[in-house]
């Protein structure tokens, strides 16, 4: 696809593929390492041949944390001392890592989340109109 090749390796990238519901890294095309969020640069050959790759959204929870104080556009989206989320670091099938919000666990009962829990991606819109922006989590499935 011309369009997705023609994306710099961007946060903003990143962000926007998002948006269009698509889980997108970047992957060296020199020695196969795989990048998410994506990188310029390899990290492991400082190649800058990368690519555009889409992940598959399937993932296992390798560790979490209860949000009680929660940063402004959680609290927007309703999050807070009375109804804490779960933030975590989730290893993709790819084996990838990458931090997001954990959906379907009981962020009041940290002690019955299970590392290891298999997850698949899911894109939260939060916000409206010019503020609209699409996050990244991940639910039990
Ligand atoms: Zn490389």
């Amino acid at each position: 696809m011309a369009m997705t090749a023609e994306r710099p390796f961007t946060a903003a990238s990143f962000t926007q593929f998002l948006n269009e519901k698509k889980l997108m890294g970047s992957h060296c095309i020199h020695c196969d390492k795989d990048f998410l969020p994506p990188r310029a640069i390899c990290s492991q050959c400082y190649s800058d041949q990368l690519e555009w790759v889409e992940f598959s959204g399937k993932a296992k929870l390798a560790a979490f944390t209860s949000i009680y104080i929660a940063p402004t556009a959680m609290i927007a989206a309703g999050f807070g001392r009375e109804n804490p989320y779960l933030a975590g670091v989730v290893e993709l099938e790819e084996g990838v890592k990458i931090s997001a919000q954990i959906l379907g666990l009981d962020a009041k009962k940290p002690d019955q989340v299970k590392i290891g829990t298999p997850l698949k991606v899911e894109f939260v819109e939060r916000g409206e109109g010019e503020t609209k922006q699409t996050a990244l989590a991940f639910r039990v499935e």
